[in-house]
């Protein structure tokens, strides 16, 4: 186990790529904390999971877009696991329409818990990370934030902005031994994608070399190795996980 004894925190970690980042995370010998918005019974099920792996688990409600609910979560988390090792910025939201019917709100909401939620983790766990000399934060962005999409231009801005902020923190924490990392997963089958129409699903299989889509699972064996000590000398960097969708 290559990460007995540290403490991670998994935003949006109730339902999929999440989800699975917890899972796998346990098993490499990490207690989680599953942060969650609003589905209480998938976050204490994936703390059931954790649990009967032998690790510790905590389920926290907290909206990401809300700093002083933020701090609320890195205080539990901290009360309980007394460090914070790792943290992996995974909460994530769509409202898909195209520019001309986007409403302000769709735009809002999108920024505000896709980028300002990273923004607002991240800078929650720099405080204690840069006291402990140590740290791994690994962001969930999307091919979409580099190659855009049509109906998708608040999402595509949110996960560019990840992208952004992920190289600038990476440069201002390279000196404090945190490494700062972000994927940019493809096309993954999880609820986000579930609701998509048959026909936008099938255009995206067309566009996928590998002909299949991805597993929550695929991602999060990319980012639990981003998070060990094998991946120490890799910082500022975004990892496609995409089947090869976008090369
Ligand atoms: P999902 O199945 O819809 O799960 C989203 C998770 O985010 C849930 O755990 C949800 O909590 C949580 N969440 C949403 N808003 C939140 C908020 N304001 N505060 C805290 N938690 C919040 O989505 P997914 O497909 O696993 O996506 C996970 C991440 O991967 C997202 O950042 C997404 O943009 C990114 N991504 C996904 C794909 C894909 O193809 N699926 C591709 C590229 C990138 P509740 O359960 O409480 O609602």
């Amino acid at each position: 186990m290559k990460l007995l004894g540290k403490t991670a925190i998994v935003t949006g970690g109730s339902r999929g790529i999440g989800k699975a980042i917890a899972i796998k995370l346990a098993e490499q010998g990490a207690n989680i904390v599953v942060n969650y918005s609003s589905s209480p019974e998938s976050a204490n099920e994936v703390i059931r999971m954790i649990e009967a792996i032998g690790r510790q688990g905590i389920a926290i409600k907290a909206d990401v877009s809300n700093p002083s609910e933020v701090e609320e979560l890195i205080s539990i988390a901290e009360a309980k696991f007394s460090s914070i090792d790792i943290l992996i910025n995974n909460a994530g939201i769509t409202r898909d329409t195209l520019l001309m019917k986007m409403k302000e709100d769709d735009w809002d909401s999108v920024i505000t818990t896709n980028l300002k939620g990273t923004f607002n983790c991240t800078k929650a766990v720099t405080k204690k990370m840069i006291r402990q000399r140590s740290g791994k934060i690994v962001s969930v962005a999307s091919v979409i934030g580099i190659v855009g999409n049509a109906g998708q231009a608040n999402y595509a801005a949110s996960k560019a902005g990840i992208i952004g902020f992920t190289k600038s923190i990476a440069k201002e924490l390279g000196s404090r031994n945190i490494n700062v990392n972000a994927v940019a997963p493809g096309y993954i089958q999880t609820d986000m994608t579930d609701k998509l129409s048959a026909e936008v699903k099938e255009g995206l299989m067309a566009g996928i070399p590998l002909k299949r889509l991805g597993a929550p699972e695929d991602v999060a064996n990319i980012v639990v190795f981003l998070c060990t000590e094998e991946a120490s000398y890799i910082t500022g960097q975004v990892f496609n996980v995409d089947g090869g969708m976008v090369m």
